[in-house]
């Protein structure tokens, strides 16, 4: 593994780069397109170990006018008589000059730069969102009955307990959903409840919510560890009701969130939304309008919003809600009863890191930038420079891009790639960091082979057939079984990453079975399939 070595090396500190960024073709870049023509060209930078190191630059990065390539070492900075001290862009070549005050000692990029917040501070509450704690927007309808409701309590319960264990200081709400809405306290009192015509009217919702007393005062002291029992003992009597408000739900969870500071909800369901603003019954173009709003505003807010959809044989219409945690940062489960908990675990146990984060790559002109996924379902084109917006960033999530030489690289023999990760902390900070690491250039295919990373290869295989499979899931099926003997031919060795494949493929004939036996549900099983592979989380 090649690694980037940055200032401290001088220092004997060395830190390497490894955990952060990999690459289908490990150290190496093939000089031309056609050298390794069946394989993709992949860099996937992951957030696992993100946190692992500390400290930070106070004050802006250096950045080249001309790519926006972050400066990352000192050493690249000279000083000449007529253009005083300047640096020449390792990505782009452009002659940048520099202000020398403006130059640290020594730059450590994966610890990154720190720029406080400026003073103004958004309308609601303390403004800033704090990661772990959390709203749950609880699906109480009549569908619900029976033992889907007391499955959902009991893994919220668990969760309550986990949380109480782990961020006894996290907060805690509760927002409950039938044709009413209503906001509980931990003791079990209502302190708002919301229905009818209300419904329909999201400012109106918001200023509800907004004004009501125990939201405004009480909600930001309910920390799990001193109401999480309470909460226990209310959310065991919990009953399922009529029919379903899941947009005026979402409508007041952010507000919540919002006035309290908490980071996160958590959406739980089984239903189609079916009674005011968001309502999925019959053929809604509106739904569609409403949850991208409602998702873009959760976002702007810095909250994530993660479903947990409970299987049954009716819709849910999850292809739709989707929207929230792709635009979010979120997650999405589809589980049935006996995997709720697993789902609850996973929500519970990915830490955020930060907020409204934003991913830019660097590669010199040589390179095209082609696809970027990870991002969610959706398919990006990318060019070099752009923003990719993320949402929440959690240490789950990994973000792969593909790219090839334009045409043979001939002047280098090294080929830098840099990913700027952009973020707000806890505190408000913004934060920016670097990943950076040096390809070499090789002509010979033997070698190149040699230092394939199957696993990597078929993860982004999968990532990339879970954005084809939403309209296409012949193609995706076949994405898969191509790269599956490709692999065979290149990388015999590998057979963890052919498995991986060979399970998704399996995986995809049942749900394609459900299909045409015209289940209701398989398009909810779609969705769900398609989220999990574009996280690359095995079955
Ligand atoms: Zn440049």
């Amino acid at each position: 593994m090649n690694v980037f070595i940055y200032e401290e090396k001088r220092k004997g500190s060395v830190i390497t780069m490894d955990k952060h960024m990999k690459f289908s073709t490990g150290d190496k870049i093939p000089a031309s397109e056609k050298l390794l023509k069946d394989i993709p060209l992949v860099g996937e930078v992951s957030f696992s170990e993100f946190e692992d190191t500390k400290g930070e630059i106070k004050g802006k990065p250096i950045i080249c006018s001309n790519c926006g390539a972050i400066l990352t070492n000192v050493k690249d900075v000279q000083t000449d008589a007529k253009v005083g001290t300047f640096f020449n862009c390792r990505f782009c070549g452009t002659v940048n000059v520099v202000d020398p005050k403006d130059l640290p000692h020594n730059i450590n990029a994966y610890s990154g730069w720190l720029i406080p917040p400026d003073s103004t501070r958004p309308d609601f509450g303390k403004g800033i969102q704090k990661g772990n704690s959390l709203i749950a927007a609880l699906d109480v309808s009549g569908s619900m009955g029976g033992s889907k409701i007391e499955g959902v309590k009991q893994s919220l319960i668990s969760t309550l307990k986990a949380y109480g264990k782990s961020k006894a200081d996290a907060l805690f709400g509760l927002v409950t959903f039938e044709s009413n809405l209503r906001i509980y306290s931990p003791e079990g009192e209502e302190v708002l409840k919301l229905g009818g015509d209300i419904l329909y009217d999201v400012k109106a919702i918001e200023k509800e919510v907004t004004n009501n007393s125990w939201v405004k005062r009480q909600l930001q002291k309910m920390t799990i560890k001193s109401t999480g029992k309470a909460w226990q003992k209310t959310i065991q009597k919990m009953q399922a009701l009529s029919s379903t408000a899941l947009g005026p739900a979402v409508v007041a969870a952010r507000i919540m969130s919002l006035t309290a500071g908490t980071g996160r909800v958590l959406l739980l369901t089984d239903g189609m939304a079916n009674e005011g603003i968001g309502s999925l019954s019959g053929a809604s173009p509106e739904g569609k309008k409403f949850y991208t709003m409602i998702g873009n505003a959760l976002k702007d807010s810095g909250i994530v919003l993660d479903i947990v959809g409970i299987a049954g044989q009716g819709s849910l219409e999850l292809k739709t809600l989707a929207l929230m945690p792709e635009i979010t940062g979120g997650d999405l489960f589809y589980a049935d009863l006996s995997e709720l908990q697993d789902s609850f675990g996973m929500i519970a146990g990915d830490e955020i890191i930060g907020r409204n984060a934003r991913i830019k790559l660097i590669v010199p002109d040589e390179i095209e930038l082609t696809t970027v996924s990870g991002a969610g379902t959706r398919e990006l084109d990318y060019k070099r420079g752009d923003d990719i917006s993320l949402g929440g960033l959690t240490k789950s999530r990994s973000i792969s891009f593909e790219f090839k030489p334009k045409k043979k690289i001939k002047d280098r023999k090294k080929v830098p790639v840099q990913v700027q990760i952009r973020y707000k902390d806890e505190d408000d900070n913004e934060r920016i960091r670097v990943i950076e690491e040096e390809l070499t250039v090789s002509e010979i295919k033997e070698e190149l082979e040699k230092s394939l990373d199957a696993d990597l290869i078929a993860g982004y295989t999968v990532q990339r057939a879970a954005q084809v499979m939403q309209n296409d899931r012949k193609k995706s099926k076949e994405m898969m079984a191509d790269m599956r003997q490709t692999l065979a031919r290149a990388a015999p060795m590998a057979k963890a990453a052919q498995e991986y494949l060979n399970d998704e493929l399996e995986e995809m004939d049942e749900i394609m079975a459900e299909e045409e036996a015209g289940a209701t549900r398989s398009a909810d099983m779609v969705q769900a399939k398609s989220y999990r592979m574009s996280k690359k989380r095995k079955k």
